[in-house]
């Protein structure tokens, strides 16, 4: 028995990375420079969106866009309580409030209906989270904040690529994208903002930039959100085969629906009809009432397979943010009751036909 392990995550480079890496380090031009623009190109391209400024990590182009859009002290955003921290953090940090919106039953996004049930007076933003590579339903959403004068900030770390209603994630309201090491393209670490608006876009590459335009000309506050021409190398030759990554995640996640769809007590992830998803995430939900999670992840770990709960408390719920001025404990039962059932598999593009049938069989004999 010495089947390797099969991990949630997994970072592999092919030569080409190796190669551009070298280059880079050996041009003696380190920081941002011309790999970090062939970056934003590549991204603008495959997106279809008109400007991509590309920064140090995706918590950065989260504060990048709610600043720039006048979000701050005074302010309520709504967002999801069922996402990283980093989306909680990015509104505190420009000083609004959050408020939380509940989850759809199926998708683990942000439900339109939820959201229009607390917007109120001071309400100036949404950031809808494309959770696990599915993006939230932009169409209603776009129309809520159309219809109440609400910016859009698309938190879509888990989701380059992905599309709705044949528009991809991070074109409908200011895009946020994290290119952390274990996201669907890695920089190690690297944020992208994309935005259709060429003042806002002026303004994010400022305020990367300590609020410079050009040599010692402060215009504005800004900050050092900077990305490397180093870390850029590592993600361009990936950008350049996304379609190729995000088809594998695709592939790996029918097959395991496939074979897991008899399974009692396991809902597969659904995709929405005009969703295109990525499968940043694998995410299952197990009945409580029939299976008991954590000994479900321990039998799969025992066999090799490693597994991981995204998300096991709502932000909300944790004692920090419960305290922190500016958290508003909204009523999210949906949202609460998904923290006990998810459970992510691996579903990454370095799996094989194989390693995907061992999860399912792995998985299907955990839950008998
Ligand atoms: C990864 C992630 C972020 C933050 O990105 P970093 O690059 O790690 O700063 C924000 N939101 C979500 C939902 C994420 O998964």
């Amino acid at each position: 028995m010495s089947e390797k392990r099969l991990a949630v995550a997994s970072v592999a480079f092919d030569e080409r990375v190796e190669a551009l890496v070298l280059q880079v380090l050996r041009s003696g031009r380190i920081a941002q420079g011309v790999i970090v623009e062939a970056v934003e190109s590549a991204v603008a391209n495959v997106l279809g969106v008109s400007h991509v400024v590309a920064m140090n990590n995706g918590t950065s182009t989260l504060i990048a866009a709610l600043h720039l859009l006048g979000v701050g002290r005074g302010d309520e955003v709504i967002t999801s309580p069922f996402t990283f921290g980093a989306t909680l953090n990015a509104i505190l940090a420009v000083g609004a409030t959050a408020r939380f919106a509940d989850i759809d039953g199926d998708d683990f996004n942000m439900s339109p209906t939820s959201v229009e049930s607390i917007i109120g007076e001071r309400t100036v933003a949404l950031v809808p989270v494309h959770l696990f590579g599915q993006t939230a339903d932009m169409t209603s959403l776009c129309a809520i904040a159309e219809r109440h004068g609400l910016a859009v900030v698309e938190d879509a770390a888990q989701a380059l690529g992905a599309r709705h209603a044949g528009r991809s994630a991070g074109s409908f309201g200011v895009g946020s994208f994290s290119m952390y090491a274990t996201k669907n393209v890695t920089s190690g670490e690297g944020g992208l903002l994309t935005t259709d608006d060429a003042t806002l876009a002026a303004a994010a590459r400022r305020f990367r930039n300590q609020g410079m335009d050009g040599g010692y000309m402060y215009e504005s506050f800004g900050l050092n959100l900077r990305l490397t021409d180093v870390h850029a190398a590592i993600a361009l030759p990936q950008l350049e085969r996304l379609d190729q990554i995000n088809a594998d995640r695709v592939g790996n996640a029918a097959r395991l629906s496939g074979a897991l769809r008899g399974s009692e007590g396991l809902v597969p992830p659904p995709t929405l009809p005009a969703n295109d998803h990525v499968f940043h995430q694998y995410t299952v939900r197990l009945d409580p009432l029939r299976h008991d999670r954590s000994t479900v992840k321990q039998q799969l770990a025992l066999a090799g397979i490693d597994t991981a709960v995204y998300y096991p408390r709502l932000l909300f719920d944790y004692p920090y943010f419960a305290a922190a001025p500016g958290v508003v404990h909204d009523h999210c039962p949906v949202a609460a009751a998904t923290t006990h059932q998810v459970l992510s598999l691996p579903v990454h593009q370095h799996l094989t036909a194989s390693d995907v049938d061992r999860i399912a069989d792995v998985v299907e004999r955990a839950l008998r």
